[in-house]
């Protein structure tokens, strides 16, 4: 299921912007969406091959990752358990883990945070189970990230991407460094005090002159919003036809054009935004938009 694919860069109009495209990784697959295909290809192509056939991993309730390793573990013949962070509760994203055939594992809060333990208090004695940290952080996820790269069709004066936890972000550097591109990373936190996605990258890539942090469109913290933030979504999808997710691609989206209206970027650079997907993270707001 992880054949090669290019992903199509479209070009967006959007004023004043001559030289906008956006990667689609969007469109991949609807439920193994955007970065968390890239992020599991290695990961399951590793479990596979060490015999394993059960995928644990971790996430909050509202997980693009659960949902992603839920599917692509169906689709390849494994088995799949996720320890979930907090109470119990039911959603749209967790039903779609369970039709997946996901077993789900509340966890509170405290006990949550040590995943290792999490692991080992349940599946010590199973031979065939594989650990996948929370969101898929790796290096197999940055060697699937760096593929991005690979795959871009021209060469970019700037590349913006969202991070969570920068993995993705590091992959996307490690992709340019390997092709000795001289575009720029800009990476856009999506949690509050975001420097320390610098340190996370660091785990996986060489920090170099091409990156940028831009740590002040998290709007107030890890899937929050402002009436701006919305405003910003409704005016973008209905001018553009563009989904955008309100937890990751909005906040990057939103960071292009402010940026530009600053004059930190020129309107006429070429400039590529990677979507990354997400789309099912608009359930968890349906009520902000309605
Ligand atoms: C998970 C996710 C991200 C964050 O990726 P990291 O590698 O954790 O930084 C970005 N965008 C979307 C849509 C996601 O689902």
């Amino acid at each position: 299921m992880f054949e090669n694919l290019n992903s199509p860069v479209q070009k967006l109009n959007i004023a004043p912007f001559s030289n906008l495209w956006v990667k689609r990784d969007d469109l991949i697959d609807p439920y193994i969406s955007g970065n968390k295909w890239r992020k599991l290809k290695y990961l399951l192509q590793d479990a596979i091959s060490k015999g394993k056939t059960h995928l644990v991993t971790f996430g909050g309730a509202y997980s693009n990752h659960l949902v992603a390793t839920a599917a692509a573990a169906a689709k390849s013949n494994l088995r799949a358990t996720a320890f979930v962070r907090g109470e119990a509760v039911k959603n749209e994203m967790l039903m779609l883990c369970t039709l997946f055939g996901m077993k789900l594992i509340f966890t509170e809060r405290e006990s949550y945070r040590d995943k290792v333990a999490c692991f080992e208090q349940y599946f010590s004695k199973d031979d065939t189970a594989y650990f996948i940290d929370e969101g898929g952080a790796s290096t197999q996820a940055t060697i699937g990230c760096a593929e991005i790269i690979t795959e871009l069709p021209i060469q970019y004066d700037h590349i913006f991407c969202a991070a969570g936890t920068g993995t993705t972000a590091a992959g996307l550097l490690k992709g340019i460094q390997q092709n000795q591109l001289n575009t720029k990373l800009h990476v856009i936190p999506v949690l509050k005090g975001g420097d320390f996605i610098q340190d996370e990258m660091a785990k996986y890539v060489s920090v170099s002159a091409h990156l940028t942090l831009h740590t002040n469109y998290h709007f107030g913290g890890y899937a929050k919003t402002t009436p701006a933030l919305i405003q910003f979504i409704q005016s973008f999808t209905a001018t553009t036809g563009l989904l955008i997710d309100p937890v990751y691609t909005a906040k990057m989206f939103y960071a292009i054009i402010d940026l530009q209206k600053q004059n930190l970027i020129n309107k006429e650079d070429k400039i590529l935004a990677l979507h990354t997907g997400g789309l099912l993270g608009i359930l968890g707001m349906k009520e902000k938009f309605s």
